[in-house]
């Protein structure tokens, strides 16, 4: 090498020691002849070591076919090649970069040189992989929601067609002048079936917007001291009449009062929902709702005889729009539970489920009972609530 040509190379190394990518060179039998600092300081080789095919050691194994392949092809064509892969790092650590070569060829057409550089691409293609992993997630959230939406117009439109067909029938009565057909035992009998597919059309809106709230953060817990005990019982006698219907015999054991500061309003819909889940799966068999305290923590359990949940759907069902049973079997949205289990971890408890396929699933809500022991509860409570025993105890926190 000339004293000038000396030079020139001295300032392409400093050029080529100033940029941040890596830098390569090598020659016509393939062999690496030089590398650039940031070679060194990246895979932390010791500065000046020309390792054969060091390069090709540091890539990812993942990456050796393709990027070999691609080399390949290139060589063949004596073409250029640009390609992603993963390299080692001096901490054993894989980023990405983008590598570019280009061939250099003498006047005979043969290739004389490889000059190759590495471009650090890791941030970008990370961000890629999340932006496409986020890409996944939202077409899955359409996907469920749309599955939600048509089940949903399917659930909201069946009692609205049976109210609609109701009316259609009464008007031709009232046409027909069929007077007869509203005697007051028959317009009772109309009143309770329209109030029960209103009920079912309020249900499902309330759990929708239970839905949302839970989305949007917006579900909060109004605590109150309450008996757990007296609301069992409250709800379940409320819940006679569709126990009845489902011919469900109910048997209650809830006697010892159990004071706590739960939100009321919410755990009445934990129990309702139960209660509905039992009416609608419990196959018409017996159904036993207890309340109880051990230890520290306050304990409601509703069990059924009817259709179980197989093990392998036991957790999954408290998930959103979860379901064990198929929709033409038995109608309903996989929310009520969801919502359940949502309101209980507010409350910092738990809600389980013990079933068998074929046998009946007790489901058992867990509440920390999260108040001091009251030397003087307060009396409205106390009047409905106390069983008339003398001994009757009051929950110790
Ligand atoms: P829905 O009953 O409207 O589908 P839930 O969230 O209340 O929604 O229940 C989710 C699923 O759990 C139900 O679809 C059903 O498969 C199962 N399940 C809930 N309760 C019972 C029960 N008592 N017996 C059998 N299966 C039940």
């Amino acid at each position: 090498m000339t004293h000038s040509s000396n030079e020139a190379w001295d300032q392409i190394r400093r050029i080529a020691n100033t940029i941040p990518q890596i830098i390569w060179i090598s020659n016509a039998a393939g062999e690496t002849t030089y590398f650039n600092d940031q070679w060194y300081t990246y895979t932390g080789i010791p500065h000046g070591e020309l390792r054969r095919e060091a390069w090709m050691r540091a890539l990812h194994p993942d990456d050796l076919p393709a990027v070999i392949q691609e080399r390949d092809r290139a060589n063949a064509a004596s073409d250029s090649f640009e390609c992603a892969y993963r390299l080692r790092g001096h901490d054993d650590q894989y980023r990405w970069f983008l590598g570019r070569t280009t061939t250099v060829k003498n006047n005979a057409g043969r290739v004389t040189h490889r000059f190759g550089t590495a471009t650090d691409i890791n941030v970008q293609k990370l961000l890629e992989e999340r932006l496409q992993e986020n890409e996944q997630r939202l077409q899955e959230a359409l996907r469920v929601r749309d599955v939600f939406l048509s089940i949903a117009s399917h659930e909201l439109k069946t009692p609205l067609t049976s109210l609609k067909l109701q009316i259609q029938m009464r008007q031709q009565l009232i046409d027909d002048g069929v007077s007869e057909a509203f005697s007051l035992k028959n317009l009772r009998e109309i009143l309770e079936g329209d109030d029960h597919q209103v009920d079912r059309l309020t249900r499902l809106i309330d759990d929708m917007l239970d839905i949302s709230k839970i989305s949007t953060g917006k579900l909060t817990m109004q605590p109150d001291l309450f008996d757990l005990s007296e609301m069992t019982r409250q709800i379940t006698n409320g819940f006679a009449e569709n126990l009845r219907l489902a011919r469900c015999p109910v048997q209650m054991d809830a006697p010892t009062p159990i004071f706590g500061k739960w939100d009321r309003f919410r755990l009445e819909q934990v129990l309702v929902n139960l209660l509905s889940n039992a009416t609608r799966y419990g196959m018409s068999k017996p159904i036993h709702v207890k309340a109880w305290t051990e230890g520290d923590h306050a304990y409601i359990s509703v069990q059924d005889h009817g259709i179980g949940i197989a093990h392998e759907h036991q957790s999954r069902i408290f998930e959103r729009y979860e379901r064990a049973v198929s929709g033409s079997d038995y109608s309903g949205l996989g929310l009520g539970l969801f919502i359940a289990r949502e309101i209980i971890d507010s409350h910092r408890g738990k809600i389980k489920v013990d079933s068998q396929l074929g046998s009946g699933s007790t489901f058992i809500v867990e509440l920390p009972l999260n108040i001091e022991r009251h030397a003087n509860p307060p009396i409205t409570s106390l009047t409905h609530s106390l069983p008339l025993s003398s001994d009757a105890e009051f929950n110790s926190a």
